[in-house]
């Protein structure tokens, strides 16, 4: 008998390679299995440009209303894809619009096996990454001093009239002048996302500024965190047994890599573009790395951090087989099942998610994946075969209904 659940869960379809192993996933892992029942969204970059991307808009909404999204990934509009797709505009990222809508965080974590060992071995657990997505020099602006003498100055202009100046600098010679700014309103939201995905996920949450440096800008992160930790969610994290740290950046840094992992690691705007590279790199694939974006007050989207793969598409397209990871775009949807299980009370539905992602796990752990893991996985006595993404699905399922324990 199949699972079943009331609430729909929003499905949002992609482009390229991943729309391809979208179906795939859904038809030898997860129909036969579960009665799945989704509001369905077609983000490809066709139908967006029918819809004028409202389909984006209304695939948020849906979010907010149902509580559970699972997104495959989908093209962000560039120059060469406007004349690819023959586009009436540039479109928004998805993503970024997804966001917006939500006023979410994205967390990033990697799925880890035996075998794999990250570039420091001593992160035996994960590291997930909470990246705040607004202001500081991602909406910034910009002088370009000319050589003549000048004299720098903040300034800004309230509602009511006054004004405030600061000075910056008397720059001589030529230089440049940036400004940059952030929320309130955004910097709680982004504590209250950490807070609670730190809640339903059982681990520390880490946060790293620069305060001392920065004793109005980053003292402002610092204490909203503090404030929004102390009066909202001190009580929670003493019953669970996990705590909120603050440090600084430069000392979270040089204790985030003598660490053994296992903590949300949250970091400004521009820390968290940075650090999340190295992060990923360091565990060994962006094929294994999993994607949440977490609203404020709980509402949930998960994709694989990777892109549509495009160069596997091509080659798709002549024809060939390609071996290209389904891992990350599975545990979205295991991410999305399981969490629509838990708030619905649904254990069945969220044990399905547990075994097919430990059915994975399994078959990696077995030597058996596709070709980008060869070369890094070293296991005594398995040896790494590459297998295409069909075969490796299939592989999965097999062990989804024979794996015992
Ligand atoms: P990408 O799709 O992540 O792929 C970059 C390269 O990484 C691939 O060519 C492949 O290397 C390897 N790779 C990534 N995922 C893989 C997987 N699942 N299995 C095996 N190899 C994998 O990034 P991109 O080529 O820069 O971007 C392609 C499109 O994706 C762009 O249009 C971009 O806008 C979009 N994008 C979307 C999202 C999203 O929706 N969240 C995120 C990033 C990018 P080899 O070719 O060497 O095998
Ligand atoms: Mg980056």
């Amino acid at each position: 008998m199949k699972i079943k659940y009331d609430t729909p869960i929003v499905e949002m379809q992609g482009d390229e390679m991943t729309r391809i192993i979208w179906d795939g996933i859904k038809d030898i892992l997860l129909s036969p299995y579960v009665e799945l029942n989704t509001d369905y969204y077609d983000l490809g970059l066709e139908n967006r440009e029918k819809t004028h991307d409202k389909v984006t808009v209304s695939a948020a909404e849906a979010i907010k209303k149902h509580g559970v999204g699972v997104k495959c990934a989908t093209i962000t509009p560039n120059a060469q894809r406007m004349s690819e797709y023959n586009l009436s505009e540039m479109w928004l990222s998805p993503n970024g619009t997804i966001r917006a809508v939500l006023d979410g965080t994205v967390f990033r974590a990697p799925i880890m096996v035996k075998g794999i060992t990250p570039y420091i071995p001593t992160w035996t657990k994960p590291i997930t990454i909470a990246r705040h997505a607004y202001g500081d020099i991602y909406k910034n602006s910009e002088i370009l001093l000319g050589a003549d003498k000048a004299e720098c100055s903040l300034c800004v202009k309230y509602a009511d009239g006054r004004t405030e100046t600061k000075p910056i600098a008397a720059v001589e010679g030529g230089g440049v002048l940036q400004g940059v700014h952030n929320k309130d309103a955004s910097i709680r939201s982004f504590a209250r996302s950490c807070f609670n995905y730190s809640l339903d996920t059982a681990q520390d949450v880490r946060f790293g500024a620069k305060d001392t440096i920065s004793k109005i800008y980053d003292r402002r992160f610092k204490d909203i965190f503090e404030e929004v930790f102390e009066t909202e969610y001190k009580a929670r994290f003493d019953k669970a047994g996990i705590s909120y740290e603050y440090s600084l950046i430069d000392d979270s840094v040089a204790r985030v890599i003598r660490s053994n992992g296992g903590f949300i690691w949250a970091l400004k705007n521009y820390d968290g573009d940075v650090m999340s590279d190295m992060v990923a790199t360091a565990y060994g694939s962006l094929a294994m790395m999993t994607s949440v974006l977490v609203s404020p007050d709980g509402k949930y989207e998960y994709e694989a951090a990777h892109g549509t793969v495009t160069r596997h598409y091509y080659r798709h397209l002549k024809g060939e087989r390609t071996s290209t990871n389904p891992v990350a775009t599975i545990f979205a949807w295991t991410g999305a099942l399981d969490r629509r299980g838990i708030l619905d009370g649904n254990t069945a539905l969220s044990e399905f998610a547990k075994k097919l992602e430990k059915a994975c796990i399994r078959t990696i752990e077995g030597g058996f994946m596709t070709g980008d893991l060869v070369p890094l996985f070293k296991r005594d006595g398995i040896a790494a075969r590459s297998v295409n993404t069909d075969e490796f699905l299939l592989a999965v399922k097999n062990m989804l209904e024979t794996d015992r324990d």
